[in-house]
């Protein structure tokens, strides 16, 4: 590599938010696929449900979810596996990992990107952190998983802040993805002393800057964002059914915290265009798969179903 290729590759990567963008150059072709699958709400369901629980009674497992991605991913071609927070807590194997073994399973499974549900502060920051650092020790894919919010301020937590971006650009032939996310307040879902350092913002406020540097600066063809703010909350003024009303420009929202079941996305209209809003219910028993199909940079077609993840 020369040098100026060099120092262009570096201003790329200094660029707030947009380390994780491949050294490929912006997508040319213009017509393109992506297929998104997806999880929320795992909460350290390693295992399969066991009997004794009704519908869920035999379904889920990390090991099975591995087969059902690995088979869609060499179908799909171009894909993302992304997850909607609250990884942690549910299981003994957080209460003896203490999420490290969830994060590192998701690294092998290859996921690209989470972000953080309320769960993931139940044992602190710290603990939190230690997680993501033993994930860390298995960096052996390019680009890394990346962990995505855009509307808590880290500034608090320095050992956090460095771990977490407010957004990722992936490009894939013909198509320029960019994925953000947000998460719940913390009042009454989270102790003070577990979140320590770390405000919470409006997450339609933060989003709006957000989604509008995707499509205009970063020229992204689909923005995707992860939300763990709940599907329908008629408490909160904020939920993913409200969401596309109040930001323009999302594609696609993938949804957790409610453990919502939902069998195909919902479809709602916004400013440009259309938003799909999905959610798999929880601890690993469904995959949720989006399909988009882009055109200079309008969606052309956009599907989606949640599978059942079982043996
Ligand atoms: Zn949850």
């Amino acid at each position: 590599m020369d040098r100026r290729a060099f120092l262009a590759t570096l201003g790329a990567a200094t660029t707030a938010g947009t380390l994780l963008k491949g050294a490929a150059a912006p997508a040319e072709a213009a017509s393109g696929r992506i297929t998104l699958l997806h999880t929320n709400d795992t909460h350290s369901h390693i295992e399969p449900f066991g009997p004794g629980n009704g519908a869920l009674s035999g379904k889920g497992g990390i090991a099975r979810r591995a087969t059902l991605v690995k088979r869609l991913r060499a179908e799909a071609g171009a894909s993302l596996l992304l997850d909607a927070g609250d990884t942690f807590q549910g299981t003994p194997f957080f209460n003896r990992y203490k999420g490290r073994l969830d994060y590192r399973l998701m690294r092998m499974v290859g996921y690209d990107a989470t972000t953080l549900g309320n769960h993931d502060f139940d044992n602190g920051v710290e603990m939190l952190v230690e997680a993501m650092e033993s994930m860390e020790r298995l960096q052996h894919r390019n680009p890394p998983f990346a962990f995505l919010n855009c509307n808590f301020d880290f500034k608090g937590a320095p050992s956090l802040e460095k771990r977490m971006r407010p957004f990722m650009v992936r490009d894939f032939p013909g198509i320029r993805v960019g994925v953000t996310a947000v998460g719940v307040a913390f009042a009454g879902l989270v102790a003070p002393k577990n979140h320590e350092g770390i405000g919470w913002r409006d997450p339609y406020e933060s989003l709006n800057p957000v989604v509008k540097h995707l499509r205009e600066t970063e020229k992204v063809d689909l923005v995707v964002v992860l939300s763990h703010l709940g599907y329908q909350m008629l408490d909160s003024d904020f939920d993913d059914l409200r969401l596309p009303a109040h930001v323009p420009g999302v594609d696609a929202v993938i949804g957790g915290h409610s453990h919502t079941f939902l069998d195909t996305p919902t479809r709602l209209p916004q400013a440009l265009g259309e938003t799909l809003v999905f959610q798999v219910g929880f601890g690993g028993v469904n995959l949720g798969r989006m399909d988009f199909a882009v055109h200079r940079g309008e969606v052309r077609a956009a599907t989606g179903a949640s599978m059942a993840v079982e043996g």
